[in-house]
This record gives C-alpha cells, sequence and structure tokens, in this order.
C-alpha cells in the first residue's frame, strides 16, 4: 500500500514503481477525498500494475475510484451506512468490471455492537458480518468479489480465514492488520500468513509493518518465496550459527557478503560458514560457499573447493566467481 499522499502524484507514481521493483503485483492506495480520487484517475493509466483503492465510509469516493480505473476496490460494507448506497457501488462495479474486496475485521465487529466483544465470539461474528455481506452481494448478482477478514491477532487470523475458505467459494485475500513496526511485524505475519499459504488458503497477501512499504513488500515475497510460490529472484545468504570451532568474526563477515550480494540479481544461494570443518559439507547444496577460517578462507562451487584467499580478497574473489557462474 502507498504511504505518500495520493494528490502528490509523483511522489506517489515513485513510490508505485518501487514497490513493483521490490515484487508487488498489485498495490493499494489511499482515496480519503475527492482530490485523491481525481488524483487516481491521472496515476492509472501511468503505471503498470493494478491499483486497489481503499474506501472508507464514503460512497462517492467509492464510485469515483471505480470510475477513475481502479481494477479493484477495498470496502467494508459495514462502514457505508445505507443498503442503497452498497447497492449503488455495485452497479458502478458491475458497469466498470472492477472487483470488490469485502473487507471485515476486528474493530469493525466491535464498532457495530458498541459492546467489547469477547475473543471466544469474534471470529464467530466475523464469519456472520461476511456471511451477511456475500450474500448482498450475490443478491444484486455481482460476484466479483474478494473476501478479506483481518485482525491484528495470529491464532484468530488463522482460525477466521480457515473457516472463509471452508464456508466460500471466492478469492481470499490475507493480512494480518496493524502487526507493529517491521521487526515486530515479521514473525508473526510469517507465521499467520505462513500457515494459511501452506494449506493453500489466499490468493492475495499483504504484509502490514509502520513505515516504508517497500519493507513490507520484500517481507511479503520473502514469505512466497520461503513456501515457493514466488521464485527467488536474487540471491539467498545463508549462514552457519556459529560454534565453538568457529575462528573468525562470522556475523561480520555474512553483512559484507549480504552487502556485496546486494548488486547481484541472479538467484544462487551462497553460503558463509565459520570453519572448514563442518562447513563444506553443510553447505554443499549452497551454489557457492566461503568456509572461513583463521586469515583466510576455501572458496566452494557446488561443493566443490575452487580457491583459498586471504581474508581481504573472500568478497572480490566471492563476487568473480558469481560473476562467472
Ligand atoms: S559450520 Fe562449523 S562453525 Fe559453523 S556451526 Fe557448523 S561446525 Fe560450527
Amino acid at each position: 500500500m502507498t504511504k505518500v499522499p495520493t494528490t502528490d502524484i509523483e511522489r506517489c507514481l515513485g513510490q508505485i514503481e518501487e514497490l513493483v521493483r521490490a515484487g508487488c503485483a498489485l498495490v493499494r492506495i489511499a482515496v480519503p477525498r475527492r482530490a485523491d480520487t481525481a488524483a487516481l484517475a491521472q496515476i492509472v493509466p501511468r503505471v503498470g500494475v493494478p491499483l486497489i483503492a481503499d474506501i472508507h465510509f464514503s460512497p462517492a469516493r467509492a464510485i469515483e475510484a471505480i470510475e477513475a480505473g481502479a481494477a479493484k476496490i477495498r470496502l467494508n460494507p459495514g462502514n457505508i451506512k445505507s443498503r442503497d448506497d452498497i447497492y449503488r457501488i455495485i452497479d458502478a462495479a458491475k458497469a466498470h468490471d472492477v472487483a470488490i474486496r469485502i473487507g471485515v475485521n476486528e474493530a469493525s465487529i466491535r464498532d457495530l455492537t458498541r459492546e467489547p466483544v469477547p475473543l471466544a465470539e469474534r471470529v464467530d461474528l466475523m464469519l456472520a458480518e461476511m456471511r451477511q455481506y456475500v450474500q448482498l452481494f450475490e443478491d444484486r448478482g455481482f460476484e466479483r468479489i474478494v473476501l478479506s477478514a483481518k485482525t491484528s491477532d495470529v491464532l484468530r487470523t488463522i482460525e477466521v480465514n480457515r473457516r472463509i475458505a471452508a464456508a466460500f467459494r471466492y478469492p481470499i485475500h490475507l493480512g494480518l492488520t496493524h502487526a507493529g513496526l517491521p521487526e515486530d511485524a515479521r514473525i508473526p505475519s510469517a507465521v499467520a500468513l505462513g500457515t494459511l499459504l501452506a494449506e493453500g488458503i489466499g490468493d492475495t497477501i499483504r504484509v502490514s509493518a509502520a513505515g516504508d512499504p517497500v519493507i513490507e513488500t520484500a517481507m511479503a515475497v520473502e514469505i512466497l518465496v520461503a513456501l515457493g510460490l514466488r521464485e527467488r529472484r536474487r540471491p539467498e545468504l545463508i549462514v552457519c550459527p556459529t560454534c565453538g570451532r568457529t575462528e573468525i568474526d562470522v556475523v561480520k563477515l555474512a553483512r559484507q557478503v549480504e552487502e556485496a550480494l546486494r548488486r547481484i540479481e541472479k538467484p544462487c544461494r551462497v553460503a558463509v560458514m565459520g570453519c572448514v570443518v563442518n562447513g563444506p559439507g553443510e553447505a554443499a547444496d549452497a551454489d557457492f560457499a566461503v568456509c572461513a577460517a583463521k586469515d583466510k578462507a576455501y572458496l566452494y562451487r557446488h561443493g566443490q573447493r575452487i580457491a583459498t584467499v586471504p581474508e581481504a580478497q573472500i568478497i572480490p574473489k566471492l563476487l568473480e566467481a558469481l560473476a562467472a557462474s
């Protein structure tokens, strides 16, 4: 999701480009005001990915976004006051062949009841709300829908999505909402989304974290790559955990290798190992391995030693070997 004002068209375009470069296949964009949907109309023809307009409360913004060329709108029908307004949005989406993501989240469940809802009942209520909205869309003859139910809790996210997958036949968007700062969001997001994706649940994902959306995207891509759902486009660095055999600063060496690999665009597996006793064997499935000894390292390619290099030459020699492969 973009995180600059949509009306700042050039910055918005720049961020979309960064997100696409980082691996985004579709980008969500906030359109809280009339000026934002007007900006969206100018942005759509200048980008190569589908844009999703994020709608809160306003039927007018939803219809404007549809007319502006959004590929999909994200809507929580519970935020739209009248059924007629929801029907107007559905009709506009139908006329423009635009999809609608029906979003339900725990916070809106709380708002609807005006009472704190016990944890044990929240998933049931989210599911009931989703069922009611899906029915509303189907009654209007609209089935280009994507379902998403979000909570900030890992277990409830897994449970509600499993139940949605069992109950409905529509695509599902996954996300763990308000997951925190990137360092805090990484593991809960990977557990929640990874568990569901491994079960075959989920068609699109978003990792939510405060700050740079490129970091969110990188995390999402990592999850997909780890599950074999996305091909790795860049080198993968594996590093041994180190032990009493380690004679050099492996973390420092791994950081140097990581930095050097940032410039490499091809997918490959590079290992940094802290010894020459077990390192070569443990890194045998890596494309390249640096097995460090005191003041020097042995360089391996596909399990075969190709060079012995002094410490200062480790990075240049590794890059040379990568370039030659
Ligand atoms: S590769 Fe060597 S240093 Fe690293 S954990 Fe294994 S035995 Fe220890």
